[in-house]
């Protein structure tokens, strides 16, 4: 079996080449080529000595993950299916704007965390994506649509680790991924244009402040504990005070001087006044004058499994109003993709649950929404809608 190059950052690429009996530069050319050019042919590579490129062929190959699927949004967004074997396939979604390309990348078959509100997590979990999986989705859809679009220039400015699963429960095949992303010699991306999204594991959210402080965003979607058990069940682990007080530590290293908070808004299970309230509380008692904050606000994509809805559009409004009105910055997600479930935790794949996840699902649906309907908050009546 040879190495698959896609698995290294530059440091990882040297020690290979190193065992090869080669020099450290000769890793850096050899990086290039491969995320710069898009190359996976040792031939192309034609300032790689012939006797390299021979011994590289038979020790290495650079493989991309296959497509199965890929389907073009209306408004340009772009949805792959790649096969990652044994019957499991991950999901990524090129976002084009203005004055950005955003690219949402998978690091996990399926999700172990099994967030109430999140197709993936209703899927289960299969396993923990490599650095070549996780890289592959970025290699491929880069140098795809370069092509596509008949440019040398680089077309993907911004990678958000908000695909599928939780990118910390991944965290030794993330680190070597992000450091590539990152790497002048690689895609060259800005810390502050690479995002991992996290549904809250504290202890690696110290690590990745330590080991590549990028963009932090949370997967917040509730403003109290009770309510959070339910919707992210990993909040039983790592409730929210210590949560915001992990958040307050990164910003001592993070690249941007905020944390994004990630808040789906779900009818009337965490949208009324009593929720935004809460919301203001927690954030303004962390933090010296309140924790450095933005919340981004994510109109919910109901699933038939979830049995949650999306909330009214001026209930969303009113509830961003809140959060601006006590000088918090939020903005209301703009849905993109919808036409081809690619928005926001529509993201399913395919995936062989190893851990009966859905199953677990299945059951605990009924225990859920009993809860979710009893929480202490009345639906308040909204006059707008
Ligand atoms: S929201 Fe994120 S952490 Fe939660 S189940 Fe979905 S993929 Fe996993």
């Amino acid at each position: 079996m040879t190495a698959n190059l896609l698995d290294f950052d530059l440091e990882g690429l040297a020690v290979f080449c190193e065992g090869l009996g080669e020099k450290r530069f000769r890793a850096t050319q050899l990086f290039r080529w491969i995320h710069q050019r898009g190359a996976n042919d040792f031939d192309q590579m034609s300032d790689l000595a012939k006797s390299l490129r021979e011994k590289l062929k038979t020790t290495a190959h650079i493989a991309a993950l296959p497509v199965l699927s890929q389907h073009m949004s209306q408004d340009g967004t772009i949805k792959w299916l790649f096969d990652v074997g044994d019957g499991n396939a991950v999901e990524s979604v090129f976002i084009p704007e203005d004055d950005r390309g955003t690219l949402c990348v998978s690091s996990q078959a399926g999700c172990a965390v099994g967030c109430r509100f999140c197709s993936t997590g209703h899927q289960g979990f299969s396993r923990n994506l490599s650095t070549a999986e996780i890289l592959a989705q970025l290699w491929f859809a880069e140098h795809f649509l370069r092509k596509h679009l008949g440019t040398d220039e680089r077309v993907i400015s911004n990678v958000v680790m908000m695909g599928m699963g939780e990118p910390l429960q991944n965290y030794s095949a993330l680190i070597p991924a992000l450091k590539a992303m990152l790497d002048d010699h690689g895609y060259g991306l800005s810390r502050r244009r690479v995002t991992v999204s996290t549904s809250g594991v504290v202890p690696m959210i110290d690590r990745l402040a330590q080991d590549c402080p990028v963009a932090l965003a949370v997967s917040l979607h509730a403003p109290n504990d009770a309510l959070r058990d339910v919707l992210v069940p990993l909040n039983r682990k790592y409730p929210l005070d210590e949560l915001l007080q992990a958040c307050e530590r990164y910003l001592a290293h993070a690249p941007r001087d905020f944390i994004t908070f990630e808040y789906c808004m779900l009818d009337g299970v965490n949208d009324q006044p009593e929720h935004a309230r809460q919301l203001i509380d927690l954030v303004q008692r962390h933090g010296r004058q309140g924790l450095r904050c933005k919340f981004n606000l994510i109109p919910f994509n109901p699933f038939p499994a979830s049995g949650l809805l999306r909330s009214p559009q001026p209930r969303v409004q009113a509830f961003a109003k809140a959060l601006l009105d006590a000088g918090i910055v939020t903005t209301v997600r703009k849905t993109r993709g919808d036409d081809i479930d690619a928005a926001c935790g529509q993201l399913a794949g395919d995936v062989r649950d190893r851990t009966r996840a859905q199953e677990r699902m299945a059951t605990q649906r009924h225990a859920h929404e009993q809860v979710i309907r009893f929480t202490p908050v009345t639906p308040s009546k909204d006059p707008s809608q």
